[in-house]
Parts: C-alpha cells; structure tokens; sequence
C-alpha cells in the first residue's frame, strides 16, 4: 500500500458518517487527497475492521484512479441528459467535478438552500464526503460546526 497513505479516521457525527482520511498517489504522477467513508447510510457501508477497511480502500484507490475519470464523465454527461429541471442541482455537480475538496463558502454556487442540493446529489447515489474542520485557503475560513451554512468541504464519486 505504498500509493496509499492513511491519514487516520474522523467521524461526522451529524450525519453519522466516519471517515478514513487518505491520500492516494497514482502513477501519472496525479495526488489526490481525500476522504473515504467507512460508514456511509445510504449506501449501507459500516466497515469496522482495519483489515476490511484497508482492502476497501484499496478497491477505492482503484475506482478512483484518473484512468477512469475521463469515461466517468462521459457516464454523467449522459446521467444528467435527460435532467432538464434539475438545472440547479447540476450546477452543484458541476463544480465538484474536479474532484477536489470544495468549499461551500467560496466554491459552490451560492445558494441559500445548498444544503438541500447536496442532498440531492446524494439520493441520485453520489457519495459526498464532508470535512467540518477544513481551513479554505481561498476565503481564509475555518469552520468548525456543521449548522453554519459555510462550514463544509465535499468531494466526491459515484
Ligand atoms: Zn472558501
């Protein structure tokens, strides 16, 4: 697991979600940095065991390679085709296809009900991983509770 380096575990006790928080190398030289949910309701993930949580994230590493990134986006393109009113919504997706922690503040579209949107990125079956304590070097902005409307960092994949 030498690409994989493990930062350690975190939990979202708001949304009862736990995380492994990652970093993976690839060979192309692409660094991404990232969380892993090891509990995750609705997709019914509850990974407990370092050895079930290790070969999980393994198979993520996999998933997640930049290889795939290119037919991953040809698959949404044709996912959201025929989503003509969720316009909104979309522009939400949008912005988190680079695939990198983005800051609600800063980063997403400004909407007053962004958290709604999130939502429902996430019963099309998107998984969003959410970091409350991310400092935004963008804004300059720590935040530290989920109830501020700017407080959450998402990344994210099908
Ligand atoms: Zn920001």
């Amino acid at each position: 697991m030498t690409k994989i380096k493990i930062h350690g575990r975190r939990s979202h006790s708001k949304a009862s979600e736990r995380y492994v928080d990652v970093t993976f190398e690839y060979d192309s030289g692409t660094v991404w940095n990232g969380s892993i949910p090891i509990e995750y309701r609705r997709t019914g993930t509850n990974l407990t065991e370092d050895e079930e949580v290790n070969s999980y994230i393994e198979k993520i590493y996999d998933y997640c390679s930049p290889i795939r990134h290119e037919q991953w986006m040809q698959e949404q393109q044709s996912f959201w085709a025929d989503k003509t009113k969720a316009e909104v919504t979309k522009s939400f997706f949008d912005a988190l296809t680079t695939f990198q922690w983005t800051c609600v503040n800063c980063q997403l579209p400004s909407n007053p009900n962004w958290a709604r949107r999130i939502q429902d990125l996430k019963e099309m079956g998107y998984t969003i991983a959410t970091d409350t304590a991310k400092y935004c070097y963008v804004c300059k902005k720590k935040y530290s509770s989920y109830s501020n409307s700017c407080v959450t960092w998402w990344n994210f994949w099908l």
